[in-house]
């Protein structure tokens, strides 16, 4: 196509943030900071190597993801503990917060309830900023590992993908079928995974993990979660996934209590309160 003579013009645009996010309602993280202060562990679980594991989190309580053991990435599911049709919503939390979350960033739940489902307390690699190729830590513009794209791109049978991983973990906690569960799995927050997007052809890119054994991401939990945690087949993520040739690690996910009335003030947050009419008369 030939390009037209305003071209530069047009691409001269600056552009424009699409959600302002100044007036979304903010955490207290000093209150949630105190509380963790005092806050005591009740749980501790550990994701083998390649597969996943699901684990509670109470609405005001803490968990901390880690790699103990050797440079990880985490493909992470949640879902409301007492409704499985209210689950992260990784598009949402990404048109909200940007491409990779941190300390003060929230994950948000899917349509109709939209609110937060927990909020990043503590992040230890939140050093890490943008690199020089545009990759940063925590993303949410990955979808998860899957078995179907392998096949698609490779004619594989291979089932220790994240998106398999995540299936058995929720069909293990809730007693659903591979099947009924496997609807429920979503898009993650790839935890302790360097990620961006090529500037010559836009395309995904993933790059070696900066974490290391005494790094954690921590979260409080703003609703009663039902998570899964896949230790990804990609390992540190610095070669390629979907396979069992990179070195992999196991997780650690702990649970914390705060102590009774460190969260005095403090209340689970309302689902959204759009009315639902979509413009036409209710009844
Ligand atoms: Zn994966």
């Amino acid at each position: 196509m030939p390009v037209p003579p305003d071209a530069a013009q047009r691409r001269a645009i600056p552009p424009v943030i699409c959600y302002p996010n100044e007036t979304l309602p903010k955490p207290d993280l000093a209150l949630y900071a105190r509380a963790r202060a005092t806050a005591t562990k009740t749980s501790v679980i550990l994701v083998p190597a390649r597969d996943a594991a699901p684990f509670h989190v109470p609405a005001g309580h803490f968990f901390r993801i880690s790699a103990p053991q050797g440079p990880q990435v985490g493909d992470l599911n949640l879902w409301n503990a007492n409704d499985l049709s209210e689950r992260f919503y990784s598009g949402k939390s990404r048109a909200l917060h940007g491409t990779h979350l941190t300390t003060g960033e929230r994950m948000w739940s899917s349509f109709p309830t939209l609110r937060p489902m927990a909020t990043i307390t503590e992040d230890t690699l939140g050093w890490y900023g943008i690199d020089e190729f545009g990759g940063s830590v925590h993303d949410v513009i990955g979808t998860r590992c899957d078995p179907y794209t392998g096949n698609l791109l490779s004619g594989t049978q291979y089932h220790h993908c994240c998106h398999s991983n995540l299936t058995r973990a929720l069909a293990d906690a809730t007693g659903l079928s591979l099947h009924a569960a496997e609807a429920h799995v979503h898009d993650v927050l790839n935890v302790f995974m360097c990620t961006g997007f090529t500037r010559d052809t836009g395309q995904y890119f993933m790059k070696a993990s900066p974490v290391r054994p005494d790094d954690y991401l921590e979260f409080f939990a703003e609703i009663d979660l039902l998570g899964a945690l896949s230790a990804c087949p990609g390992g540190d993520c610095s070669s390629e996934h979907s396979s069992d040739t990179a070195q992999c690690h196991p997780l650690l996910v702990e649970v914390f209590a705060p102590q009774e009335g460190a969260l005095d003030g403090w209340s689970s947050p309302p689902v959204n309160g759009y009315d639902r009419t979509h413009g036409r008369a209710p009844g």
